[in-house]
C-alpha cells in the first residue's frame, strides 16, 4: 500500500490536488513591489486600539506599494468566537476609512475568507501532505498524550509529540485502516523533518536576522474535528490568498521555525515576515503591555465617545510605526501619512510606548489645521450620537457656529483651543444665547472686581463708544479712549512706566468687557465675538450686570 492509498482512505472525498488549488488561485497581477497583506483576527469581541494598530501597518504597507490588503477572519478556535464579531470587526475598520480589498462581506477572488469555510482547502493540502509521506493520522487518546507528558516531565525532557514518544508515526496501512473502521477519532499530525540541536535561520523585517532551534515536533494539523489549529490554517491561507508579507503579532515569532517547516512541506514559498511588537504603556515606573481589561485609553469607544478624529489617531499610529514619520510631518503639515513612504526597518525594535497624552496634541494640531465647515461637519456628527441637544442648537445655527469656529482659524497660526469635538461645547457655549440665558454663569472679574467699576466701565463703552459697525482698528481706538477717560493708562507700556499714575490700563478695560459678555477671562479674538454677538445681544448681557 502507498501513501496515495493511505491518503484516499483518510480523505475519501477529496478530490481536488494542489495544482487545482493552484489554478484556483493564480499569482496576482500586480505592479513590481506590491505588497498583499492581511489583517487576521480572530472575532472575539470588541477591537482595541492594539488591534487597530496591528491593521494599520498591513493596510499602510499594501495601500503605498498599490497592493491588496485583506481581512482574513481566523474562527477556528470557536469557542472564543462572538455573535456579531465579524461585523464589529468591519465597522471598526470602515470607521478609521481603512481600505480593505477584500474581506468576508464583499468577497474577492481568493476566499472564502472565514477560515471555518476554508475546510476543503485545508483538506486538500491535507491529504497532499499524507501522500508525499509528510503527514500521518494519530490515534492517541487524550489519556495517552496525558502519560506521555508526565513521562516527559519526569524525564526532564521537551513536552511534545516527537521522536519515540511519536508513536502513531509507524503505524501501518492496515493499522490506520482497521481504527477508521472502528471509528476511532484521530487527528493529522505533520511528519517533522526538523533536528532540535540544529539552527533554523530566517529574516523578521522588523527585527532583523534571527536564529531559533528547529521544530521537530510532529504538530497537529487537523484536529479531529477536521478544523485546523492556526499554523497550518494561516499557511494554506496565505499561501493561496498570495500574501507576499505576514504582519502579525509577534508572540508567533518562537513559532516561525515551525511555520518555516511547513511551508516547506507544503512545497509552498515563505511569504516575508514582519513581527510587531504590542503597544506598551507607562503605569508608574513600569512599562507593561497596553491592556483591554485596565486601560480606557485601550478602547476604541473611548476616543469615538471623546470625539477624537480618527484621521488624528492614525497620525499618531504612523509616529510610533516609523521613528522618522514625526520629523517628515513637521515639514510637510499640509500632508497625509499617505505621503510618507514606511518602511519595516524603521520600526520600533523595542516596543512603542501608547502615549494618549501624545494622541490628544496630535489631534489639537490635526484640528486646528481643518476648515470651520469640517469642523463644524464632524462636529454635527459627533454631536448627532452624543449630545443631541447640542446638535440641533448648531444646526439651528448653522452659518452662525462655523463662523464661531472660525474665529482665529483660516490663518498662519490658527488657535488650538480644542482637542476634540467633545470639548468644542465647552469653548463656544457662551456664543448661544439659549445657552447663555441658562447655564450657570461664573464669571471670571480679574484684576477690577468692584460692582461699580465693572458697571460705569460697561456704561460708557456702551453708550459713547460701541458702534457695531467699527473695523477692527477704529474699535480699538474706541477701547483706548475708554481706558483714558476711566483713568486707565491706553497702553500697556505707559501704564509700566507710571503706574501711580494710572487705575490699570486698556487691559483690565477690555478684560471688563470681555468677563461681562462671555463670563471667561480667556477668549478668542473679542472683537470678532463681538462682531458674532450683535449689539441687541451685547446690550442684553451688559444690562445683566
Ligand atoms: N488570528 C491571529 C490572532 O488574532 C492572527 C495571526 C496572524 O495574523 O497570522 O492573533
Ligand atoms: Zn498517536
Amino acid at each position: 500500500m502507498t501513501n496515495k492509498d493511505l491518503a484516499d482512505l483518510l480523505y475519501p472525498n477529496i478530490t481536488k490536488t494542489i495544482d487545482d488549488l493552484e489554478k484556483m488561485y493564480p499569482q496576482r497581477d500586480l505592479p513590481n513591489g506590491a505588497e498583499v497583506c492581511r489583517f487576521a483576527p480572530s472575532p472575539t469581541g470588541r477591537m482595541h486600539m492594539g488591534n487597530l494598530y496591528a491593521s494599520f501597518v498591513p493596510e499602510v504597507m499594501a495601500k503605498q506599494t498599490d497592493g491588496v490588503f485583506i481581512l482574513r477572519i481566523e474562527d477556528t478556535d470557536n469557542k472564543r468566537a462572538i455573535e456579531n464579531g465579524i461585523q464589529l470587526i468591519i465597522d471598526d475598520l470602515e470607521n478609521y476609512n481603512y481600505i480593505i480589498n477584500e474581506d468576508p462581506i464583499d468577497g474577492g477572488n481568493y476566499g472564502p475568507y472565514i477560515q471555518t469555510e476554508r475546510k476543503e482547502i485545508y483538506h486538500i493540502v491535507a491529504k497532499y501532505l499524507v501522500s508525499i509521506s509528510r503527514a500521518y493520522p494519530c490515534f492517541c487518546s487524550e489519556d495517552d498524550l496525558a502519560d506521555m507528558r508526565e513521562q516527559q516531565e519526569k524525564r526532564k525532557e521537551r513536552i511534545g509529540y516527537y521522536g519515540h514518544y511519536a508513536k502513531c508515526r509507524n503505524l501501518s496501512y492496515d493499522e490506520v485502516k482497521k481504527h477508521i473502521e472502528n471509528g476511532d477519532k484521530w487527528v493529522l499530525r505533520l511528519k517533522s523533518m526538523g533536528d532540535f540541536n540544529k539552527k533554523r535561520v530566517f529574516k523578521d523585517l522588523v527585527k532583523g536576522t534571527i536564529e531559533l532551534p528547529e521544530n521537530d515536533i510532529d504538530q497537529v494539523l487537523i484536529k479531529s474535528d477536521g478544523i485546523p489549529p492556526y499554523a497550518f490554517a494561516h499557511v494554506c491561507d496565505d499561501h493561496f490568498m498570495r500574501v507576499t508579507t505576514v504582519t502579525r503579532d509577534d508572540s508567533y515569532i518562537s513559532s516561525v521555525p515551525y511555520h518555516l517547516e511547513l511551508w516547506d512541506a507544503c512545497g509552498f514559498k515563505a511569504p516575508k515576515f514582519a513581527h510587531l511588537l504590542p503597544l506598551n504603556i507607562k503605569d508608574g515606573n513600569t512599562i507593561r503591555k497596553l491592556s483591554k481589561r485596565k486601560d480606557p485609553e485601550a478602547a476604541v469607544s473611548f476616543y469615538h465617545e471623546k470625539g477624537i478624529p480618527v484621521e488624528a489617531i492614525k497620525l499618531y499610529f504612523a509616529t510610533i510605526m516609523n521613528s522618522n514619520f514625526e520629523g517628515w510631518y513637521l515639514q510637510n503639515p499640509d500632508k497625509s501619512y499617505r505621503d510618507f513612504k514606511f518602511s519595516f526597518n524603521k520600526m520600533s525594535k523595542s516596543g512603542p510606548i501608547f502615549d494618549l497624552e501624545k494622541i490628544i496634541n496630535i489631534s489639537k494640531n490635526y484640528l486646528s489645521r481643518l476648515s470651520a465647515k469640517e469642523v463644524y461637519d464632524n462636529l454635527l456628527v459627533w454631536a448627532d450620537k452624543f449630545d443631541k441637544d447640542f446638535a440641533s442648537l448648531i444646526k439651528k445655527y448653522k452659518d452662525y457656529t462655523i463662523n464661531i469656529l472660525n474665529i482665529e482659524r483660516e490663518q498662519k497660526k490658527p488657535r488650538k483651543d480644542f482637542s476634540c469635538y467633545s470639548e468644542i461645547k465647552s469653548h463656544i457655549w457662551y456664543m448661544y444665547e439659549e445657552l447663555f440665558n441658562t447655564e450657570n454663569k461664573n464669571y471670571e472679574w480679574q484684576n477690577i472686581t468692584n460692582k461699580d467699576e465693572i458697571k460705569n466701565i460697561l456704561e460708557s463703552y456702551i453708550n459713547k463708544y460701541y458702534n457695531a459697525s467699527d473695523d477692527k482698528d477704529v474699535w480699538f481706538e474706541k477701547m483706548k479712549l475708554l481706558a483714558e477717560e476711566l483713568g486707565y493708562a491706553a497702553n500697556v507700556k505707559d501704564y509700566k512706566n507710571n503706574q501711580e499714575a494710572y487705575k490699570g490700563s486698556i487691559v483690565d478695560i477690555s478684560m471688563v468687557i470681555r468677563v461681562a459678555l462671555t463670563t471667561k477671562s480667556m477668549t478668542p479674538d473679542l472683537y470678532e465675538i463681538m462682531k458674532l454677538l450683535g449689539t441687541d445681544e451685547i446690550k442684553k448681557r451688559i444690562r445683566l450686570l
